[in-house]
């Protein structure tokens, strides 16, 4: 699966991706959801903004989700269509709206009602209209990370359903702003379907008493979220996205013809994307034995930011090697710096390579520099 002479000859730690998963899994995304003639699907671009994935993720006529003005460049450089880019986020700056307008993006999605306001009125100056979905905080629990945890009404984002008519009645008073629809994303790495079912039931309770106002919507975006398995990531590369859109088809009652936009980034780029390092040292402590790897946190911070477990396999172990138990650690001077706790694991030597799997998304768009550490590149199964 790997190519371990070609990862020999390779300065580490760097991120590998499979680019063959990354087609199998866009196909089957775009089949499963095409079986609904009314989804769309955007790629949530801060899971992964590398430029080549973003060229083949644009190939196969995904839209992007954006969460700040640098991605919407990204989008566009990638070749993904403006009105095929969704735009999210509690702080939008004026600089960041503007371009968003310039490019006339499909939708703002507006976290306030103080938003809403300030888009009005760029809006009005630039002499462009802007299509807008209010964000809307549904208090649906994700069941997840209390980190990626987006819909409950202690969060920042959204809405409240308390503020909602409020906000739909002085949208239809602007001028420079369409009201096309609502937006929902609850968190994310939810891995129980009838997380999802309960959104769709809160969503058509909420779409039937506007409707019920007298206000039509075009659209209903319903996040992203779908997880991933990150326990047993090789024999489980895909998500299980026929459930996952069959889901909403079940169980959301909107007016025919309402769209469905989704923006999936995690279960899309996930999988394809491996960490790969070299063990610098195996070191002898008091009670236990360490792994240290030449990667840290800074390349990969999701164990150390969210407790997080990603599985780890040994490339370059000899067949017969001893089991042991080890931790697995990166050289960043912070305790958190630690990928793996009592793994067992063929008995491992300096020079030994590691790969850190399901490292595809929010891994390296979340690297730093920390410590002064050069960004690990990305290499790819494809050129
Ligand atoms: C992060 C984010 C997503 C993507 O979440 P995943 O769990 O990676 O699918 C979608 N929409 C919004 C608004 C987000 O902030």
């Amino acid at each position: 699966m790997f190519p371990i002479d070609q990862f020999q000859s390779l300065h580490t730690p760097f991120y590998y991706y499979d680019i063959a998963l990354l087609r199998h899994t866009l196909e089957t995304v775009v089949t499963e959801s095409g079986k609904y003639p009314n989804y769309h699907v955007h790629y949530a671009i801060k899971a992964n903004h590398d430029p080549k994935l973003l060229s083949i993720i644009a190939s196969h006529g995904l839209g992007a989700d954006c969460v700040s003005g640098g991605e919407i460049a990204c989008a566009i450089q990638a070749g993904i269509p403006s009105h095929q880019i969704v735009y999210a986020g509690v702080g939008k700056s004026d600089a960041e709206i503007a371009l968003a307008l310039e490019h006339e993006i499909g939708c703002f999605n507006v976290e306030s009602l103080a938003e809403l306001r300030v888009i009005n009125e760029i809006a009005e100056k630039m002499h462009r209209q802007a299509r807008v979905a209010f964000r809307v905080n549904p208090d649906v629990d994700a069941h997840t990370h209390e980190k990626i945890t987006t819909g409950l009404s202690e969060n920042k984002f959204g809405i409240s359903l308390a503020h909602l008519s409020q906000a739909v009645e002085e949208a239809k008073q602007l001028s420079a702003v369409t009201l096309v629809g609502l937006h929902f994303h609850i968190g994310s790495q939810i891995e129980q379907m009838h997380v999802f079912q309960t959104l769709c039931e809160r969503i058509n309770t909420i779409v039937s008493q506007l409707t019920d106002q007298g206000i039509a919507l075009q659209s209903i975006n319903v996040g992203g979220g779908l997880g991933v398995d990150y326990r047993h990531p090789l024999d489980h590369p895909l998500p299980d996205f026929a459930k996952y859109f069959h889901t909403f088809h079940s169980h959301l009652r909107l007016p025919q013809g309402t769209e469905i936009h989704f923006e999936l980034g995690r279960s899309i780029i996930c999988q394809c994307g491996h960490l790969i390092s070299r063990v610098l040292y195996v070191k002898e402590g008091e009670a236990k034995k360490f792994v240290i790897l030449d990667a840290g946190m800074n390349d990969l911070i999701r164990p150390a930011m969210y407790g997080a477990r990603h599985h780890i396999t040994h490339l370059t172990a000899s067949h017969d090697a001893a089991t042991e138990t080890y931790d697995i650690v990166g050289p960043i001077c912070e305790s958190s710096d630690i990928f793996a706790i009592a793994q067992q694991f063929p008995h491992t030597r300096r020079g030994d390579l590691l790969a850190i799997h399901s490292a595809g998304a929010y891994g390296q768009s979340m690297a730093s520099c920390y410590n002064s550490r050069p960004l690990a590149p990305a290499v790819y199964s494809e050129v």
